[in-house]
């Protein structure tokens, strides 16, 4: 660590400690399982959105070992809203092997975590800092921006170059045996003064320094390189309830929302038509369409919502079992987890073709 580096280091501990106020749930906490636990939750998540979910979660299953034990279904149920559904799978599944394999105790090191499916390097170093204090710099979207415009670094924080450069840079500000406390206040220091936009470079505690902020750069850093090219799909889905039951399907695992529930598709439904007595669905209700992006999809997705006023034939009942659709009452639709662009239809009252 050079000299100007080291001042700042600990410019940003005294702010830290005189007036940084950010408060939320998991902070300070240093069990693993629970740090972990925060750190998926809010992988591609706001604090806000995330703070609730943690605060579930934890209350239902205070250890790993509670959490393995539960049912696939009631924690995507528990997951609803958040999206990113493959994470909830990885949760899942690692919380499964430590609870089975290692005997319900976290590894103890950066090297044990990074082999956890589904935890990165940002989430080894965090898990590894705040709970044993290891001696491991976190690198998210606060700390990549805090280091870019302190040094004025214009290298693209995508590229592999940048990702190499900005991973050491952020080990060179560690200060030693203190990761626990550098960690969390550079990331709390990037989420509250040096912000995406309007960074408070007037008040900033760095500002003597700041490469950014004394060639005026500081809100166009950092870069990124890439554009994301996005893969456009449209869903439409039929939902058809009689006075008791609809129809469902469990997605599988090979698409996006692996593992959530959807109503009939288009082109089943199109086919299924085929095997119902004219007349049998009266149109209830549309919803959408609207956009809904993904980091590399474009989706375009509505719900046509349909009362079947008719007996269900035969053919019409062994055409939804053979494309693995299930029978269930208006009850357990409510239970079971949709991905989150259905839900917010799904949940008013207006959904329901009948009371
Ligand atoms: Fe960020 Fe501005 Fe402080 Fe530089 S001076 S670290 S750009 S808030």
């Amino acid at each position: 660590m050079n000299k100007m580096t080291g001042r700042a280091v600990e410019a940003l501990l005294a702010w830290n400690r005189s007036e940084n106020n950010r408060e939320m749930p998991w902070k300070g906490v240093q069990d693993p399982y629970k740090i972990w636990l925060s750190e998926v939750l809010l992988q591609q998540t706001r604090v806000d959105q995330g703070w609730s979910y943690y605060l579930a979660f934890t209350e239902r299953f205070p250890t790993v070992v509670d959490l393995a034990q539960a049912s696939d279904d009631e924690v995507f149920k528990m997951w609803e809203g958040l999206g990113y559904y493959a994470r909830c799978r990885n949760l899942l599944h690692t919380a499964r092997y430590i609870a089975n394999d290692l005997n319900g105790v976290f590894p103890d090191s950066y090297d044990g975590l990074v082999r956890l499916k589904g935890v990165g390097p940002y989430t080894a170093a965090a898990i590894a800092s705040f709970a044993y204090n290891e001696h491991q710099a976190v690198l998210d979207g606060n700390v990549f921006r805090v280091l870019a415009r302190f040094h004025g670094m214009a290298t693209p924080i995508d590229s592999s170059e940048g990702k190499k450069l900005f991973a050491q840079l952020a080990q060179a500000w560690l200060p030693k045996n203190n990761a626990r406390e550098w960690n969390q206040t550079i990331m709390d220091f990037g989420a509250t003064v040096c912000t995406p936009k309007n960074p408070a470079c007037l008040n900033c505690v760095l500002s003597a320094w700041c490469v950014g902020f004394q060639t005026n750069q500081a809100a166009a850093l950092p870069k990124k390189g890439k554009k994301i090219l996005r893969r456009q799909r449209e869903f439409i889905f039929h939902a058809v309830f009689d006075p008791t039951r609809t129809w469902v399907r469990k997605r599988s695992d090979r698409d996006i929302w692996p593992g959530l529930y959807e109503p009939i598709t288009e082109e089943d439904f199109q086919l299924w038509q085929h095997h119902l007595p004219s007349s049998s669905l009266q149109p209830h209700q549309k919803f959408g369409p609207v956009k809904h992006l993904l980091t590399h999809q474009e989706l375009t997705i509505q719900v046509h919502v349909h009362r079947l006023v008719a007996v269900l034939p035969d053919g019409a009942k062994t055409f939804l079992q053979d494309k693995n659709y299930q029978e269930i009452s208006h009850q357990q639709w409510g239970e079971i987890a949709f991905p989150v662009v259905l839900k917010r239809w799904i949940s008013r009252k207006e959904f329901f073709p009948f009371p």
